[in-house]
């Protein structure tokens, strides 16, 4: 277990010890698997929407592990369910966020994020750089670009301007962004073409790995699945296969018919799939879209498949109350990984093991 502080080169004091025992006796999450050496990726339940926080393993590219947000889910204040999440798991105020991904600016994604920036020091921000209109984006981006750590000014990063920007390696954890918004032609119109400018992340530790989509589409809704276009067509084309190739996928745009082409399915061969989605009706229908889990399963028979809208429809929940806790938590030392969800809420609240891997 680790400490959350700001400067990362003190050791641990006592007071954190406390507060790590306490973590443990609350959350019953890692109970099983103190230490350092893992690696945590935490998919919190935001309803419709993303949101992710990675903690990497102590002593990979920082004392204490990494800290990586990727998106903010939809909701900001009382309602920002990431927050929430961070503070049960006593991820105290003002502490260090080394990356603060916000994969493209569509509204499920961005705006948690400005709370984040409020109520952490986010060393690197890093944007699509998609042109995005908007007041309240336009306040995120304000934000962003003013956001420091102590007094020193945080970097802000625009993968349009800056398409060939990566994290340093560190010695067994290596992050590597696959994909970044591009002004090639090809990657669809309106709506689509927002989420063709999402950041596609990688992340492999010793044995495993994690690739996470964001909302990067693959085809035209109507298409056939073993149709190519926008950006999986573009993702595809860049990275080579063995490159994609992911224990862990977080499915693209909430598990919508527009993305897992069987192109994308076959070169990633997940064992793990995660979908983050809600009670959103879009034209009547929900995500993920039935035909997308069916061809995961049917291409990667015995696919783990893990979701934060589990049984949402069955409990009749809609877009108000939704975020309803279904938090997923992958853990990792690099040899096992162990697939978590939380079930019930309130005292009733509890982790389950759905999935453990070992290689
Ligand atoms: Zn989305």
């Amino acid at each position: 277990m680790r400490c959350q502080k700001v400067d990362y080169t003190f050791p641990m004091p006592k007071v954190c010890l406390i507060s790590s025992l306490a973590w443990f006796a609350y959350s019953g999450l890692l109970s099983a698997d103190q230490g350092d050496t893992l690696l945590q990726v935490h998919f919190v339940d935001v309803g419709q929407g993303d949101a992710i926080w990675i903690q990497g393993p102590a002593g990979e590219c920082s004392d204490n592990g990494l800290n990586i947000i990727i998106d903010g889910g939809p909701d900001t204040g009382k309602g920002n369910r990431l927050i929430t999440y961070l503070e049960t798991y006593k991820f105290v105020k003002d502490s260090v966020i080394d990356y603060a991904i916000i994969t493209h600016p569509h509204d499920d994604h961005y705006p948690g994020m400005t709370d984040i920036l409020k109520n952490y020091q986010v060393k690197t921000i890093i944007d699509s750089g998609f042109p995005a209109d908007g007041v309240k984006f336009q306040k995120f981006l304000t934000a962003a670009k003013s956001e420091k750590v102590g007094n020193k000014p945080s970097t802000f990063i625009e993968m349009r301007k800056q398409p060939t920007y990566q994290l340093p390696d560190c010695t067994d954890l290596h992050i590597s962004i696959l994909f970044g918004d591009t002004d090639q032609a090809g990657l669809g119109s309106g709506n689509s073409r927002v989420n063709n400018a999402s950041t596609v992340v990688r992340i492999e530790y010793k044995k495993f790995s994690f690739l996470f989509m964001g909302d990067l589409e693959g085809k035209d809704r109507a298409d056939p699945a073993d149709k190519l276009s926008m950006g999986e067509k573009a993702l595809l084309s860049k990275v080579p296969a063995e490159k994609l190739r992911a224990t862990v996928l977080k499915v693209g745009h909430h598990g919508s018919e527009t993305s897992s082409t069987l192109s994308l399915i076959r070169a990633v061969q997940p064992d793990v799939i995660v979908i983050q989605s809600g009670r959103k009706a879009f034209s009547g229908t929900f995500l993920p879209d039935q035909s997308v889990i069916d061809r995961y399963k049917k291409e990667r028979p015995g696919v783990t498949i893990v979701r934060t809208d589990e049984g949402d429809e069955q409990q009749g929940l809609d877009t108000t109350n939704d975020a309803d806790g279904d938090d997923i938590a992958i853990l990792t030392d690099g040899d096992s990984l162990r697939v978590r969800q939380a079930r019930l809420s309130g005292s009733k609240r509890q982790w389950v093991t759905v999935k453990k891997l070992q290689k």
